[in-house]
C-alpha cells in the first residue's frame, strides 16, 4: 500500500518528499499497527493521517480539541480536492444532522470532530454506520493526566473505540514527548510502545553547555557585556532572583528588562515589550516568561539555577534560535540547585506526583553531570533513537583526556552495596572517605572492608564522583523520603569487571565561591 503514497504526497499537497518520521510513521499505520507519532509543533503530523486517509477505503475520524482550527484544516483540505468536513458546537443541529448523514454516506475521507461529541449517545451510534478504518487523535497528551493539558473528554476516546465494530487502527499524535505521558497514551489507547515515531526534536542551530565550579554572576556578568549587542534570556529560580539579577545588571549599564508573575500586569508587558522591540537587549525572568512570545532573533538562553526538568528546560532553551542562526543554551549548574527543587517539588505536590516531579528532576541532574553530548541526552530524553553526537556542544567539543576511572566506580558501587543500598551521597561519601560521623560509627559502617578507601579525596569530590556515576546509570536514585542509592544493572557490569568507565579528567577549577549573585 505504502507505494502509493509518495504520489498521493505529490499531487494533493505538491511535496516532493516526506520528511523524517512521516514515512515511518505512514507505514506502521499501512501495515495496521496502532502508532503513536510524536513530532514537534511544525514538525508534520497532520500528513501522517492524511495521506493514510487518502489510502484507506472509507472515512478517517480526527479528534482535535482545537475546534478554532478544524474549520481551516478542513477548509484547506478542500481546496487541494480532499472531501472532509468537521462537527463540532460551532454548528446547528440542522448543519450536524445533515453532515452526519453525508458522512454516513461515505461521503468524505476525513471527519474531524471535537472529543465532547463522544459524551453523546447518539452521536456514537452515528459512527457506527460510517465505514472507519482509523481514528486519528490529534493533541494526544490531553488524554494525560501527566500532561499539560489534560482534558477529561479525551477519556472518552478509549471508551468510543472499544465501542466501535469496525475495529479501526488507531493513531495518536502529540508534541509532547514526555516518557510518562507517552506511556499513559499508549496504554489508554492500547498502542504498544515499539510502535512509536518520535523525530524532529534536533535543533541544529542550538549549542548545549553546562557551566560548573565557577563563579556564576562573574560568568553572567562576562558572558552578558561580551554579547552586548545580542538578545538574551536569562531565567532565574525565583522572583527574588530576578530582582536582584536585574539590578545588579542595570548598574553595568546592561539593557535590562525582567518580568515575574509578582510584578503587576501593566508594569510586566511593557518589561516584555521593550525586549521584543530589542529596546533592551537582556531579558532576566522567572519561567513564568516566554508562553507564546515569538521573538526570532534570541541569541542564547542561560539558566542561572537548576530547570526543574529536562521538559521546561527544552522548552525555555529553545526559545533561542528562532530564526534558525547559532545560539547558545547555558546552565550554570550547582549542586546545591537540586536541595532547592526538591524542596519545591516536596512543597507543592502530593506524593505521587512528587515522586514523578523528582525522577524528572533526576533527569535534569544528570543532564549537567554527562560527559556526553548534550544534545543526544536531550534527544534520548525526548525518545528518539536514531541520534548522533552533535559535534558542537559544550560536551562534544572538550578537549580535556579520559581517564579510566573504573577501579573508583568499583569502590563505590560495592561500598553502596556493602551498606545495603539504602543510603543517600553524602552518606556514602562519608563512608568511603573514612568520616568520623556518629552515624557512621553507629551503623557500624566503620568496620566495612570499604571504609575510608577513598580517604585519600575529599568527601565533595567523591560526591560528585557519585553524581557522575548515577548519570553514566550506573547508580539508581530511589526517591523515598530521601534520595536513597542502588547499583544499577550496567553498574553490576562494572562490578564484574565486564564494563569500564571513563571520566574526562576534573577541570583545575579556581575554588571560587559559588554564590547566588
Ligand atoms: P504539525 O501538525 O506537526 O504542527 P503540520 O502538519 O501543520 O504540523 O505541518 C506543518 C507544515 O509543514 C505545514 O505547512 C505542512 O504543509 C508542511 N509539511 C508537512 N509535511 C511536509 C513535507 N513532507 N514536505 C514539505 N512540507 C511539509
Ligand atoms: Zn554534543
Amino acid at each position: 500500500m505504502f507505494e502509493k503514497a509518495l504520489p498521493l504526497l505529490e499531487s494533493y499537497f505538491g511535496y516532493q518528499s516526506f520528511r523524517k518520521g512521516q514515512q515511518q510513521a505512514i507505514q506502521s499505520v499501512l501495515s495496521g499497527k496502532n502508532t503513536i507519532c510524536v513530532m514537534p509543533t511544525g514538525g508534520g503530523k497532520s500528513i501522517c493521517y492524511q495521506i493514510p486517509a487518502l489510502i484507506f477505503p472509507g472515512t478517517t475520524i480526527v479528534i482535535s480539541p482545537l475546534i478554532s482550527l478544524m474549520k481551516d484544516q478542513v477548509d484547506s483540505l478542500i481546496q487541494i480536492g480532499i472531501p472532509a468536513t468537521y462537527i463540532n458546537s460551532t454548528l446547528s443541529y440542522q448543519e450536524t444532522m445533515e453532515r452526519i448523514h453525508d458522512a454516513k454516506q461515505g461521503r468524505y475521507k476525513l471527519l474531524y470532530i471535537a472529543p465532547e461529541r463522544l459524551e453523546s449517545y447518539e452521536f456514537i451510534e452515528d459512527l457506527k454506520w460510517m465505514d472507519i478504518p482509523l481514528v486519528a487523535v490529534d493533541e494526544a497528551h490531553c488524554i494525560s493526566q501527566w500532561g499539560h493539558d489534560f482534558r477529561p473528554s479525551y477519556r472518552h476516546i478509549q471508551k468510543m473505540i472499544q465501542s466501535l465494530p469496525q475495529n479501526p487502527i488507531v493513531m495518536a499524535l502529540t508534541a509532547t514527548a514526555t516518557p510518562n505521558v507517552r506511556e499513559d497514551i499508549c496504554s489508554l489507547l492500547n498502542i504498544d510502545m515499539r510502535n512509536s515515531v518520535i523525530t524532529g526534536f534536533e535543533r541544529e542551530n542550538l549549542f548545549f553547555s553546562v557551566i560548573k565550579g565557577q563563579d556564576r554572576f562573574r560568568y553572567l556578568l562576562d558572558y552578558v557585556k561580551k554579547n552586548n549587542k545580542e538578545s538574551g534570556i536569562i531565567y532565574a529560580a525565583t522572583r527574588k532572583n530576578v530582582d536582584i539579577l536585574y539590578e545588579r545588571l542595570k548598574k553595568e549599564n546592561i539593557n535590562v528588562a525582567r518580568y515575574h508573575a509578582g510584578m503587576g500586569d501593566a508594569e510586566r508587558a511593557q518589561e516584555q515589550e521593550k525586549f521584543l522591540k530589542d529596546q533592551a537587549s537582556v531579558m532576566v525572568a522567572t519561567s513564568a516568561f516566554g508562553m507564546g512570545i515569538d521573538k526570532s532573533n534570541i541569541r542564547y538562553c542561560i539558566h542561572l539555577q537548576l530547570p526543574k526538568n529536562m521538559e521546561s528546560y527544552y522548552q525555555e532553551a529553545g526559545r533561542a534560535g528562532r530564526d534558525g542562526l547559532k545560539s547558545e543554551c547555558i546552565v550554570l549548574y550547582s549542586p546545591q540547585d537540586v536541595h532547592i527543587q526538591r524542596f519545591l517539588i516536596e512543597q507543592s505536590c502530593d506524593i505521587s506526583r512528587a515522586n514523578q516531579e523528582l525522577k524528572k528532576l533526576q533527569s535534569m541532574v544528570d543532564y549537567c553531570h554527562t560527559e556526553s553530548c548534550l544534545h543526544e541526552f536531550i534527544l534520548h530524553y525526548f525518545g528518539e533513537t536514531e541520534t548522533e553526537p552533535c559535534g558542537r556542544c559544550g560536551n562534544c567539543t572538550d578537549t580535556r583526556t579520559s581517564i579510566n576511572v573504573t577501579k573508583e566506580a568499583q569502590m563505590v558501587l560495592s561500598c553502596i552495596i556493602r551498606m545495603g543500598q539504602r543510603y543517600g551521597k553524602s552518606f556514602t561519601a562519608q563512608v568511603l572517605t573514612g568520616s568520623k560521623n556518629k552515624k557512621v560509627v553507629e551503623l557500624g559502617f566503620d568496620k566495612l572492608s570499604t571504609y575510608g578507601i577513598m580517604r585519600d579525596k575529599r568527601a565533595k569530590e567523591v560526591s560528585d564522583l557519585i553524581d557522575f556515576f548515577i548519570s553514566q546509570e550506573l547508580i539508581a536514585v530511589e526517591h523515598g523520603t530521601f534520595p536513597t542509592l542502588y547499583v544499577s544493572p550496567k553498574g553490576k557490569e562494572v562490578l564484574l569487571g565486564n564494563q569500564q568507565v571513563f571520566r574526562k579528567e576534573t577541570a583545575q577549577v579556581n575554588q571560587v565561591s559559588i554564590k547566588d549573585p
